[in-house]
């Protein structure tokens, strides 16, 4: 008999990096892309974010995000 081996979920590059959703005005941080706003480069996962970021649409401090599971 042969075994199969199921990957329930495919991981690219080894990490899935999470999008974060602002609950004040709706804005979502997507980590490939970063903030050029705020001079975050693409490939920045919301955890890496240092700890002055802000929303860039209305300014909420990063405890106002929450993550979405993709
Ligand atoms: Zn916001």
């Amino acid at each position: 008999m042969r075994k199969k081996i199921l990957t329930l979920q495919p991981i690219k590059k080894g990490y899935i990096m999470k999008m974060y959703k602002c609950k004040i005005c709706g804005y979502v941080y997507h980590p490939e892309k970063g903030d050029p706003s705020q001079n975050i480069p693409p490939g920045t996962p919301f955890e890496k974010l240092p700890e002055n970021w802000v929303c860039p649409l209305c300014g909420a401090e990063k405890d106002q995000f929450i993550g979405q599971s993709i």
